[in-house]
């Protein structure tokens, strides 16, 4: 199957094999059940690849910036105690709340989330950061 590679974004001509351009092992990488699909696009902008890191309240995400063409961290409001994604019931990226008390916890937590985003996109200048 063509593609890319979900560590160095270039395009292969299939993705059952090791990246012939950085090494990535494509062939066995599987991307938790949780994250998002790797090729999705947020925000116009940005194409999902492997994940960097799961925690208690987001998930990681290596990303191709397609404005400037470089490599990005992104990062997803997931708090796993609350809200739920499963590729393989739901199909698709949406997030399901699992309760409905925990959607109104999840929306709040959301706007302290966002809030802390535009806090640090402040500091955007500097070299690596880039809170869009
Ligand atoms: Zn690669």
């Amino acid at each position: 199957m063509k593609g890319i590679c979900y560590n160095c974004f270039q395009n292969l001509l299939q993705q059952n094999y090791q990246c012939p351009y950085c090494g990535f092992p494509m062939q066995s990488y599987q991307s938790s059940l949780r994250a998002l699909v790797p090729e999705t696009v947020r925000g116009d902008r940005y194409l999902v690849g492997r994940t960097l890191g799961e925690g208690g309240f987001g998930i990681t995400y290596l990303a191709l910036d397609r404005n400037t063409q470089t490599r990005v961290a992104i990062k997803e409001y997931f708090p796993g105690a609350l809200v739920t994604r499963d590729v393989s019931v739901y199909g698709g990226n949406t997030l399901h709340t699992l309760s409905q008390g925990s959607h109104k916890d999840f929306q709040a937590g959301l706007k302290r989330y966002v809030e802390e985003a535009s806090i640090l996109s402040k500091f955007q200048d500097l070299p690596g950061i880039d809170a869009a």
